[in-house]
C-alpha cells in the first residue's frame, strides 16, 4: 500500500481490510479495459475494493452512496462488452471474486445457489456427481455463473434449457437495504421464481450493475444424460435449413442446435484440427441428441428422418471434433476463446429474433459489412435456436473476425455498428443480447415512454446514481 493513502482508501480499508482496498494505479490499470477496447476506451477505476461477504458489500455501498462515488460491480470481469469499464472519474471497482461460495446444490430441487465469484467450472465440478449441470454460455469456464445469469446471458449451448435460468436472488441496494426476489422474499426456500407481486427477478435482470449488487443467486440445474449423438449437415445457404431447425425445435428433439458458417465457428468451437474446413458447404448445421434409454432412440430416429428430408449433405467429422462440440454444448466452453484466435480478435452484434428472419439477418450483415469495407472472408454468422417455444426464439450472432493490430479496422467496425443497429431495428428483432456499448441510446429512442419509465425506476433504486452510472443512459 502507498504511503499517502487517501482518506477514502482508509475508510474502505476499514470495511474490507487493508489488503482489499487500494488506489494503486498499477492495480487499477489492470481493471481498466476488456476485449471491447475498439469501442469502449480503457479507463482506470480510482479504487479497487474486494469485499468478502454481504455485510462488507452493504457497508461499501452505503459509504459510496453517502460520498456519491460511482460503483461498478465486477464478478469475474469476463464480459466482452466493456461493461465494467468505468464511465466516470473516481469510480470504485467492486471486485466480488472473493465471494466464491457455492452456498447450496440441491439435487432434489435441481438448483444451485452461488455467490458472484463462483465460476461455471467450479459449479460443474460439484454438480456432475449428481448427473446435473448448469446451463452454459459459450464462454470460458472461468466466467461467473451469477453475473452471466443476471445479465440474462444467452446460452447458445442447449436448445432445451431455455433462456431463463435464474430463480431468485438477493441484491444489496445503494441505501444499504437488501432486496430478495421470488420465493426468497418469504422464506428460506429460494427455489421458485414467482413470489409476491410482479416478477422482480426478471425486472432487475439484464441491465447489470445499474440497480444494486447481487450477492447470491439461485439457478436451475439441468440433467446430464449418458446417451448422446451428434450430426453435422451441410447447406449452401442460411435459408434452406430453416425447415429442419423448425422441426427439431417444434418436436423438442435436440439438446443443441447450431447453424454455423464453415470457417469461424466450426474451427473456433470445435478446434483447429487439421481439417479442410474450406471444402465444406458454406453453412453447417450441428445437432446433438440426448436422452434416457427409449426416448433417446426414438428421438434419434426422428432426427435422422428430418435430416434425410432436409436435402442437406451429411458430413463426417473426426471423433475428437464431435466430443468438442458435445463439451461445448453441455459441458462448458473450455475452448471458445479460440474464436478470437482465428484472426486475433472478433466483433459481434448478438440479438434475439425469430428463426423466420434468419436469412434476412445474414443478408443485411453481409451487405453492411461489405459496404464499410470489411472483406468477405472476415464476415461470419451463427444461429442458435434457444428454445422450442412460440416465437421460434433464436440467438443470432453477426460476427466479424479481424486482426486487432490493424488500426484502421476499429473505424470500419464503428461504421458497421452505426448502420447495422438501425438496419436490424428496422428489420425487426426481439431484443439485443446485452447492453452493448452504444446500443441502448438508439434503442431507447424507439421504445417510447417505456424508456422514461425505465430511467425513473433506476432513479428510485439509486437516487444518487452511483450504480455503474452512465453505462446505459
Ligand atoms: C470469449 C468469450 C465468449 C463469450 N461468449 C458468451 C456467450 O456466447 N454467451 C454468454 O452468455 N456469455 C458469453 N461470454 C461471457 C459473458 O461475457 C460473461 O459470462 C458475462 O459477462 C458475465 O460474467 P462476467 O464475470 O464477465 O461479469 P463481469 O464482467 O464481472 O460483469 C458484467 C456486468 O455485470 C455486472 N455485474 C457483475 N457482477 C454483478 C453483481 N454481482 N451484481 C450486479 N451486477 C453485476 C457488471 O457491473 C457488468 O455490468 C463470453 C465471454 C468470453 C470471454
Amino acid at each position: 500500500m502507498t504511503q499517502s493513502l487517501s482518506k477514502f482508501v482508509k475508510e474502505l480499508q476499514a470495511i474490507v481490510g487493508e489488503e482489499n482496498a487500494t488506489d494503486d494505479q498499477a492495480i487499477c490499470a489492470s481493471y481498466s479495459r476488456d476485449q471491447h477496447w475498439h469501442f469502449v476506451p480503457a479507463k482506470n477505476p480510482a479504487y479497487i475494493v474486494r469485499p468478502a461477504n454481504k455485510e462488507e458489500v452493504r457497508r461499501v455501498l452505503t459509504f459510496a452512496n453517502n460520498e456519491k462515488i460511482p460503483v461498478i460491480p465486477y464478478s469475474t470481469g469476463i464480459n466482452v462488452r466493456g461493461l465494467t469499464i468505468p464511465v466516470h472519474e473516481r469510480s470504485i471497482l467492486l471486485d466480488l471474486s472473493r465471494m466464491n461460495r457455492i452456498v447450496e446444490i440441491n439435487p432434489e430441487m435441481k438448483t444451485a445457489t452461488v455467490e458472484p465469484g463462483v465460476t461455471f467450472g467450479m459449479l460443474l465440478e460439484k454438480t456432475k456427481k449428481y448427473k446435473l449441470r448448469p446451463a452454459f454460455p459459450d464462454a470460458p469456464l472461468t466466467a461467473s455463473v451469477l453475473a452471466n445469469y443476471y445479465l440474462r446471458g444467452i446460452y447458445q449451448t442447449s436448445a432445451v434449457d431455455g433462456h431463463d435460468h435464474t430463480l431468485s436472488y438477493e441484491m444489496v441496494l445503494p441505501n444499504g437495504e437488501t432486496i430478495k426476489t421470488g420465493s426468497r422474499s418469504l422464506s428460506e426456500m429460494p427455489y421458485f421464481r414467482y413470489g409476491v407481486g410482479p416478477d422482480f427477478t426478471g425486472v432487475f435482470c439484464a441491465h447489470p450493475g445499474t440497480c444494486g449488487v447481487v450477492t447470491e443467486l439461485t439457478a436451475k440445474l439441468y440433467r446430464l444424460y449418458d446417451n448422446r449423438k451428434e450430426y453435422f449437415v451441410g447447406f449452401d445457404d442460411a435459408g434452406t435449413p430453416r425447415k429442419i431447425i423448425y422441426n427439431l425445435m417444434h418436436d423438442e428433439l435436440a439438446a443443441s442446435i447450431r447453424l454455423v458458417d464453415n470457417q469461424s465457428w466450426l474451427k473456433g468451437i470445435c478446434g483447429t484440427f487439421d481439417y479442410p474446413y474450406e471444402k465444406l458447404p458454406k453453412f453447417v448445421l450441428c445437432v446433438l441428441v440426448e436422452g434416457v434409454d427409449g426416448i433417446f432412440e426414438a428421438k434419434d430416429k426422428l432426427v435422422q428422418e428430418y435430416i434425410t428430408e432436409s436435402g442437406g449433405t451429411v458430413l463426417e467429422f473426426p471423433e475428437e471434433f464431435k466430443r468438442t462440440f458435445e463439451e461445448e454444448s453441455l459441458g462448458g466452453a473450455e475452448k471458445s476463446c479460440m474464436v478470437f484466435g482465428l484472426r486475433g480478435n472478433y466483433h459481434c452484434i448478438g440479438l434475439y429474433g425469430p428463426l423466420t428472419l434468419a436469412a434476412k439477418y445474414y443478408e443485411v450483415h453481409e451487405k453492411t459489412a461489405l459496404e464499410v469495407g470489411i472483406p468477405q472472408d472476415h464476415i461470419h454468422f451463427y444461429i442458435n435456436p434457444i428454445y422450442s417455444f412460440h416465437g421460434q426464439l433464436c440467438y443470432f450472432e453477426l460476427d466479424i473476425f479481424y486482426d486487432g493490430g490493424d488500426l484502421g479496422f476499429g473505424e470500419k467496425l464503428r461504421n458497421y455498428n452505426e448502420k447495422q443497429f438501425h438496419r436490424l431495428l428496422d428489420l425487426g428483432i426481439y431484443g439485443w443480447f446485452r447492453p452493448y456499448a452504444g446500443i441502448i441510446g438508439p434503442t431507447a429512442d424507439r421504445i417510447g415512454y417505456l424508456a422514461d419509465v425505465w430511467k425513473k425506476y433506476l432513479r428510485i433504486l439509486d437516487p444518487n446514481e452511483i450504480m455503474n452510472r452512465g453505462k446505459l443512459f
